[in-house]
C-alpha cells in the first residue's frame, strides 16, 4: 500500500503516519517523489490498516499496490533507477553498457589478454567467473581466490569495473571485497539465503533470470535483494528453458520492454547464455539494443576452442571488436551511446 501525503502535510504529520504504521506491525518506507511525498507500507495485507491511515491528519489517500513485488515495481517507484557500478552507470538514460570477458577466469594471462582486448574494443565492464556453477561436478569450477586476484589486477590495469559471480552466502564477503558488481546466476536466482546475503553486500547485484522463472518470480527475487537493503539491482535476461533444443536457451527479448514497464530497475541481456552459439550472439546483441536493453553481458575468449567453459558461445577477441563496432553504429542511430570524450 502507498500512503500519499497531501502537499500541505507537515513533518510532524508525516512522522505521525510513520509511527502509526510501525505500531500496527508494518514496515513504513518514506518515498520522496518528484510530485509529492508518499509512504510505502510493507507487510502482509496492509489493506487492513487503510481506513485508520486515511483518517490521520495530512494523509490524502492510501492506494493498494496491485503487484506482489512492491519496491522494485513502477507503482512504488515511478522514476527509473540508474545503478552505478564502479563509476559506470547502467539504466534508462545512461549510455548502453557492455560487460565482456571470459565465462571463467582460467589463468592470469587469459584474463589479462581478454581484459585488454575488450577494453580496447569499447567494453565498459569486465566479466569473468572465479567461482563457477557447473552442471557436472567434474567440470572446471573456477580458480576461486586466485581468480579474484587476477580480476583485481585486470581492473587495476584497464580501469574496467569487475562483475563476477557469487554462489553461496558464505562467499559474499570475500567476493564483494574485490568485485564492483556481484552476479547471482540463473541457478541461484531463487536461492533466498543468497539473495538475502547479497542484500547486505554493499555492492550492486546483477540478477540473472532463473532458468524457468516467470517475469513475476524474477522480480520477486529482485524484491528479496532490495528488501534486505540493497537497492542497486540490475536484471539480466539470459534465456529461459523451453522445449527448443536447437539453442541452449530461448531468449525472451519481450522481457526487455516488459520489465521496463513493470519495474524501474535496469535490464541487460546476455546473448551468450541465451543462445549457446557464437554465431547467434551478434544478431541477438543488436536486437537487445534495439529492444531497449540498458546493456549486454557477452562472453569473450582469446581462444574459444580451448575454453574450460562455454567455448561454443564465446566470441573471439576479433568478433567482439566487430560486434562493438556494430553496437556503436546502431547505438548512435538510436541515440543510446555515450558522447565521445
Ligand atoms: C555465466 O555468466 O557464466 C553463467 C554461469 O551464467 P548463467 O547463470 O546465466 O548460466
Ligand atoms: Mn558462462
Amino acid at each position: 500500500m502507498l500512503i500519499l501525503m497531501s502537499h500541505q502535510a507537515t513533518r510532524d504529520e508525516v512522522e505521525n503516519v510513520i509511527r502509526h504504521v510501525r505500531e500496527r506491525g508494518y514496515r513504513p518506507i518514506e518515498l520522496p517523489g518528484t510530485d509529492r511525498l508518499a509512504i510505502g507500507v510493507l507487510g502482509s495485507n496492509p489493506g487492513q490498516i487503510r481506513d485508520a491511515v486515511v483518517a490521520l491528519p495530512g494523509v490524502l489517500a492510501a492506494v493498494p499496490v496491485s503487484k506482489p513485488y512492491k519496491q522494485v515495481g513502477r507503482e512504488w517507484h515511478p522514476e527509473p533507477t540508474v545503478v552505478d557500478v564502479g563509476g559506470v552507470r547502467i539504466g534508462e538514460g545512461a549510455p548502453f553498457a557492455v560487460a565482456a570477458g571470459p565465462c571463467a577466469v582460467e589463468s592470469r594471462d587469459q584474463l589479462l589478454e581478454t581484459a585488454r582486448a575488450v577494453k580496447a574494443a569499447g567494453a565498459s565492464l569486465l566479466r569473468g567467473g572465479a567461482y563457477k556453477p557447473r552442471t557436472s561436478p567434474y567440470s572446471f569450477s573456477g580458480l576461486g581466490a586466485a581468480g579474484l586476484e587476477y580480476l583485481a589486477e585486470a581492473r587495476a590495469e584497464t580501469g574496467l569495473p569487475v562483475v563476477t559471480e557469487v554462489m553461496s552466502p558464505g562467499d559474499v564477503e570475500r567476493v564483494a571485497a574485490v568485485a564492483d558488481m556481484l552476479q547471482v546466476g540463473t541457478r541461484n536466482a531463487q536461492n533466498f539465503a543468497l539473495l538475502e546475503a547479497v542484500g547486505s553486500a554493499g555492492k550492486p547485484i546483477l540478477l540473472k533470470r532463473g532458468l524457468s522463472n516467470t517475469i513475476e518470480e524474477w522480480l520477486l527475487s529482485a524484491e528479496h535483494v532490495v528488501s534486505h537493503g540493497n537497492p542497486d539491482v540490475v536484471l539480466c535476461e539470459r534465456g529461459i528453458r523451453t522445449f527448443e533444443t536447437a539453442t541452449r536457451n530461448t531468449l525472451d527479448l519481450s522481457a526487455v520492454p516488459l520489465i521496463r514497464s513493470l519495474s524501474h530497475l535496469p535490464i541487460v541481456v546476455d546473448p551468450s547464455h541465451a543462445t549457446g552459439h557464437r554465431d547467434l550472439v551478434r544478431p541477438m546483441a543488436l536486437a537487445a539494443l534495439a529492444a531497449g536493453a540498458d546493456g549486454l553481458l557477452v562472453e569473450v575468449h582469446p581462444n574459444p576452442d580451448d575454453a574450460l567453459s562455454d567455448g561454443p558461445q564465446s566470441l573471439t577477441l576479433a568478433q567482439f571488436s566487430s560486434l562493438m563496432e556494430d553496437v556503436r553504429h546502431l547505438g548512435a542511430a538510436l541515440n543510446r551511446m555515450a558522447e565521445p570524450a
